[in-house]
């Protein structure tokens, strides 16, 4: 009786898959980190594939949500990443790679298809595709940005996304609010950067990472992609007093961000 209803109480769980794609796995661990809360986050859902809690073979079966971490880099992970699209009612993407092409996507700034050359001197048949986000393949519903992601900003969007896949109104998918890094940094009551006359893109950036770096002293390099009214030209000309435009262009590499502020222009 009681194994009975432990299977019914299973089956009325929503269904939910993490994928990882090519990535350093550090937003999946992101989620770890968070312990008991991701736990008990977990309990109210059906987990059917995440490699680094279980090693149970994916059924395949329709699921609620699916949540995709790293960049689609390989034929293989194309293939995967499809295919979690095809099963999920909701996409979501965990952090910078996924979102923006991440630290990867620096080889698409320089030399392309020489890079390998510097990295596997001596082995012949690698892989080396240009690096593109996930959005190029599949449609997103929802990003988790940053590298990596904010855990506690996983908590609090992760139940809105679960009751979006239950209700199916997709019209109630959550948006990150259009802040910059500067309103949590201010908040700590730190020196700004930008007035000891040291770089940091803070104004143009998506808050929602507790401003870990300028806390730290660094000026923010922009893991968590644009603000959608994140002026460019106005951080780019108060920008140039701080740093040459070959400085702030190797910057914007770091995390995938050139491209984006190419599109703007
Ligand atoms: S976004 Fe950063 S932490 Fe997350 S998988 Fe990519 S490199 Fe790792
Ligand atoms: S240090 Fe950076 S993030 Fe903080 S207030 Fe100044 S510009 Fe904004
Ligand atoms: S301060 Fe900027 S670079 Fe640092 S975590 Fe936040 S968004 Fe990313």
């Amino acid at each position: 009786m009681i194994k009975q209803e432990k299977k019914i109480n299973k089956k009325s769980k929503p269904k939910i898959a993490i994928v990882s794609l090519t990535s350093c796995e550090g937003c999946q661990f992101a989620l770890l980190d968070l312990g008991e809360k991701f736990l008990d986050l977990m309990g109210k859902v059906e987990m059917v594939d995440f490699r680094l809690l279980e090693d149970e073979d994916d059924p395949g079966d329709k699921l609620d949500i699916g949540i995709i971490e790293g960049n689609p880099m390989t034929k293989e992970n194309e293939k995967t990443l499809k295919e979690l699209r095809k099963r999920s009612k909701i996409l979501v993407v965990l952090g910078n790679c996924a979102a923006m092409g991440g630290i990867p996507e620096i080889k698409n700034y320089q030399e392309g298809k020489n890079t390998i050359k510097y990295v596997y001197k001596y082995i012949q048949g690698i892989q080396n595709p240009e690096i593109k986000e996930v959005d190029n393949f599949v449609k997103v519903d929802f990003v988790f940005p940053g590298c990596p992601i904010t855990g506690e900003e996983f908590l609090k969007y992760f139940p809105i996304l679960l009751e979006v896949a239950k209700t199916e109104d997709f019209s109630k998918i959550p948006e990150i609010a259009d802040q910059p890094v500067c309103v949590e940094c201010k908040a700590k009551g730190n020196k700004c950067l930008l007035l000891e006359g040291k770089p940091c893109f803070g104004p143009m950036i998506l808050g929602g990472c507790d401003a870990v770096c300028p806390t730290a002293r660094m000026g923010c390099q922009g893991c968590r992609g644009l603000r959608p009214k994140g002026n460019v030209k106005a951080m780019r000309a108060t920008l140039k007093k701080m740093m040459t435009d070959e400085e702030f262009e190797n910057v914007t590499e770091i995390f995938g961000l050139r491209d984006d502020i190419e599109e703007r222009k």
